[in-house]
């Protein structure tokens, strides 16, 4: 006959599994609050298959900012396509400055700063023209249509209303290593048209006429021929490697008079 015994566990026992449970749960926490306070290793890039992206601090440009319609606009788009309005349109700010050369009075501060600049890296350049009212572009574009015949004049001159320089914030520079290349399309292999295309942009200036682009703005490369746009644009135009402002404001050009 068995004999039922009390059902009683064995003090050892019971403290032993109570030890073993608050050690396991110990080690828990541990193992828990270990790799809460671990630093996240993070993703290498030199194994990650994702594709990783260079994130910009700058602020995205606002291409909407100024104006290109406005002829006293700093964005200001004049082509063939797209005369200054009204035609005849004088700028209100204009003086005599470098080398008693007329132009806007917004250009002069960086213009002087370009030919200092110029002037320390051993550069000689000189201004050679400047703002061109309505009627001084009238006067030039008759002569070269005079002496060339029309279809030559448009592709080297502007008709007057539609001439970059007639808003002051156009210039036309000149080099003195290779005076037979100024107002050529040799100046842009000379150490002046090439120390220009480097540096304008940082004083705010573009070359407005570059080879690739005639269908574009409707000219031939002008390697001398600079146009102010400020120092933001310039920079963000070089930085996305746009040539044309027609390109980077979505603006129609081309060599075909309105
Ligand atoms: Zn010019």
């Amino acid at each position: 006959m068995k004999i039922s015994r009390p059902h009683r566990l064995n003090p050892l026992i019971m403290i032993t599994v109570i030890i073993a449970v608050i050690l396991a749960a110990g080690v828990v926490w541990w193992l828990l609050k270990f790799q809460t306070a671990a630093p996240k290793k993070a993703p290498d890039p030199q194994v990650s298959s994702e594709p990783q992206t260079v994130v910009s601090p700058q602020p995205s440009f606002d291409k909407k900012l100024y104006s290109t319609i406005d002829p006293t606009s700093l964005w200001v788009i004049v082509n063939k396509q797209h005369p200054l309005t009204p035609i005849d349109f004088t700028p209100a700010d204009i003086i005599t400055g470098l080398d008693g050369y007329a132009y806007s009075q917004r250009i002069d501060t960086y213009l002087r700063a370009l030919f200092k600049k110029a002037e320390t890296d051993g550069i000689a350049i000189s201004l050679t023209s400047a703002f061109r009212p309505f009627s001084g572009q009238q006067t030039l574009y008759r002569n070269y249509a005079a002496q060339y015949g029309q279809a030559t004049a448009d592709t080297i001159s502007a008709r007057a209303g539609y001439s970059e320089h007639q808003t002051g914030l156009t210039v036309d520079i000149s080099g003195s290593s290779q005076p037979t290349c100024n107002f050529n399309p040799c100046f842009v292999d000379t150490a002046e048209g090439k120390w220009l295309a480097l540096n304008a942009r940082e004083f705010g200036f573009i070359v407005r006429y570059t080879a690739g682009n005639e269908d574009i703005t409707g000219y031939n490369p002008e390697a001398w021929h600079l146009r102010y746009v400020g120092t933001e644009l310039a920079s963000i135009l070089a930085k996305e490697k746009i040539d044309t402002l027609e390109e980077f404001f979505n603006v129609k050009g081309g060599k075909v008079y309105k």
